[in-house]
Parts: C-alpha cells; sequence; structure tokens
C-alpha cells in the first residue's frame, strides 16, 4: 500500500502549480461497502485515505481535504457537494473491490468515461453507485436535464474536465502497475473536477 501512495504522490507532483486534492475514502457509516470477514471496505479505505492525505500534506504544492475523516454515512451527491466547495482540482474516491474468487487480485484505476449522458444512466445500478441513491430519482433527473438548455453548458463543463481527467490518465498509462479503466461512477460523472476513483485491491472472501 505504502508503494501505492508513494506512486500516486510521485503522479501528482507531475502537475504544475498547488493542486487541490480532494480525497475521498468510498462508502462509510452504515455502508459498509465489501467485506472480509472483520474486514470492511469502508474502514479500510479511510485508513489509505488518511494515509495519502497525511503524505500529501507534507508537500507544499498541494492542498488537501478529506470528504470523510471519520467512519459516517456521506451520500455520493455529498462527496460531489463537497469536491465543489472545495474548489477540487482533482478527487480521488478510494474503494476495494471483492471478488468470490482468491486468484484475483490488482489495483485497477478508474478514470471519467465519455458515454453520452442517457448512457451512463443505465449504468447508476453499478454497485458503486447503489448506496444511498435511489436509481430512480437520479434517472429521471438526468434524463430532464436532457432537455434542458443548461445541458449545453453542462456538456461544455464535462469536455474540459473529461480532458483533464484523460491526461491524468496518459500520464499513468507508462508506468501505472495496475489497469486503467474507465467506467461511468457516479462521483467521476458528476463531479466539476478532474477525477479518478481507485480500487486498491481486492478483498478476500471469507472461509
Ligand atoms: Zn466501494
Amino acid at each position: 500500500m505504502r508503494v501505492f501512495i508513494f506512486f500516486l504522490i510521485g503522479f501528482l507532483s507531475f502537475q504544475a502549480g498547488a493542486l487541490r486534492v480532494l480525497v475521498d475514502p468510498g462508502h462509510g457509516g452504515i455502508d459498509r461497502g465489501a467485506s472480509s470477514g472483520s474486514i470492511h471496505e469502508s474502514h479500510l479505505v479511510l485508513q489509505i485515505a488518511r494515509e495519502l492525505s497525511n503524505q500529501l500534506t507534507r508537500d507544499p504544492q498541494f492542498q488537501v481535504s478529506m470528504t470523510r475523516d471519520s467512519d459516517r454515512t456521506l451520500s455520493l451527491p455529498d462527496r460531489v457537494r463537497k469536491a465543489e466547495e472545495f474548489s477540487a482540482d482533482i478527487l480521488i474516491s478510494l474503494h476495494a473491490n471483492s471478488a468470490p474468487d482468491r486468484k484475483i487480485q490488482g489495483m485497477e484505476v478508474y478514470f471519467q468515461n465519455q458515454m453520452p449522458l442517457a448512457e451512463e444512466n443505465y449504468y447508476l445500478a453499478n454497485v458503486e453507485n447503489q448506496i444511498l441513491v435511489t436509481p430512480n430519482k437520479y434517472s429521471s433527473r438526468l434524463l430532464s436535464k436532457l432537455s434542458d438548455l443548461n445541458e449545453i453548458v453542462a456538456d461544455l463543463e464535462r469536455q474540459g474536465r473529461i480532458k483533464l481527467s484523460l491526461s491524468f490518465a496518459e500520464i499513468l498509462r507508462g508506468s501505472w502497475p495496475g489497469s486503467i479503466k474507465q467506467a461511468p461512477f457516479f462521483v467521476l460523472n458528476q463531479s466539476k473536477s478532474a477525477a479518478i476513483l481507485i480500487e486498491v485491491g481486492f478483498l478476500k472472501p471469507s472461509d
């Protein structure tokens, strides 16, 4: 895990000027995420997020904040709102995967995708998105947005941050030890900042 944090800091250091980094430990509170015995994703990613934040804070080129610094429940829209309030340049959302197969392992990095909004809508049922989000509520909201003039403005913003996220992806591609994917996670697509979601590894199924 230290290697991962070291690598991430090195990657962020590529960016010129001070960078406002919002570290987002996934899940929390009543939502524990994936579990393996007594190990819960929500606790694990909080620990990693704290260590990442501590490391980043030591470097004056980063201004760092966390979406949560305790084991508390936080909805996905809350996280996006926090990114906006903090004016984050980049949102780093931390998660841990689970797999029934013990042999599966590795870290995965997800970037914002380029799908049209209507298609993203379909993916809102994705497991990382289900938590505290009523799919119907967001489906209808997204669909109504499509017919709105504001959508044009939103689309321009989207293209801007997708471009930024892709440039992060390009920097990572040569040296990142794990896989890099694009996926329509809620926190990635709804935030105005560049955003990445990292599945830090797999929690093994308990025996
Ligand atoms: Zn998760």
